[in-house]
């Protein structure tokens, strides 16, 4: 896809941020970029469009930015995940191992109804132990998680997954 060059070269490497020997990938920059942003969105709204999803459930911060876009494009509902106490209702929450220490994720309670076919949308996957604390909480809640995509992806992305699908656009800078 021609697109996807345009895509990488939108996003911004920050060495060193936000410690020493992190080479960030900044997609602040590739929103910025009104046909790069564009492409980004349509190529994941092509592809999820006749999959029967009814629910995008985007992980804060930045699945927040694509999330919402594709929930409409293709007819489905948004689904925040956020990070802990940030929910003000009834919560289900899941751990998941960083490189120091471990994180949570949090959903809504009744926000999906069991049988429901979710897509899980972030910026990127690394070891991919965030997008599967995601897959957890759809899953405890009844939902098919039918595939999870993130515009960024490390090579050992599907490391955490366990052999759920997984569609990136472009490998880091
Ligand atoms: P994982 O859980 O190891 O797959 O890490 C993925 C999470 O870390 C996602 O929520 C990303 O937003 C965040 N993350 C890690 N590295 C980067 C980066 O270089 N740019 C943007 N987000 C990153």
């Amino acid at each position: 896809d021609p697109r996807l060059q345009g895509i990488s070269k939108a996003i911004r490497v920050v060495p060193d941020f936000p410690i020493p020997g992190i080479m960030f990938q900044d997609i602040t920059t590739l929103l910025l970029d009104h046909k790069a942003f564009k492409d980004t969105v349509d190529i994941f709204v092509d592809r999820y469009r006749d999959m029967g999803i009814s629910v995008v459930a985007g992980i804060e911060a930045r699945g927040f930015v694509f999330g919402p876009s594709i929930a409409l494009a293709i007819g489905a509902k948004f689904v925040p995940l956020r990070k802990p106490n940030k929910l003000p209702g009834e919560v289900i929450s899941e751990a998941y191992v960083l490189e120091y220490g471990t994180d949570r994720l949090e959903m809504h309670v009744g926000a999906i109804e069991p049988g429901e076919r979710a897509l899980v949308i972030d910026d990127l996957v690394a070891t991919g132990g965030t997008l599967s604390a995601a897959v957890r909480l759809l899953e405890r809640m009844g939902a098919e998680v039918v595939e999870c995509a993130c515009v960024v992806g490390l090579p050992e992305g599907q490391r955490r997954l366990d052999g759920k699908p997984l569609y990136i656009l472009v490998e880091p800078r």
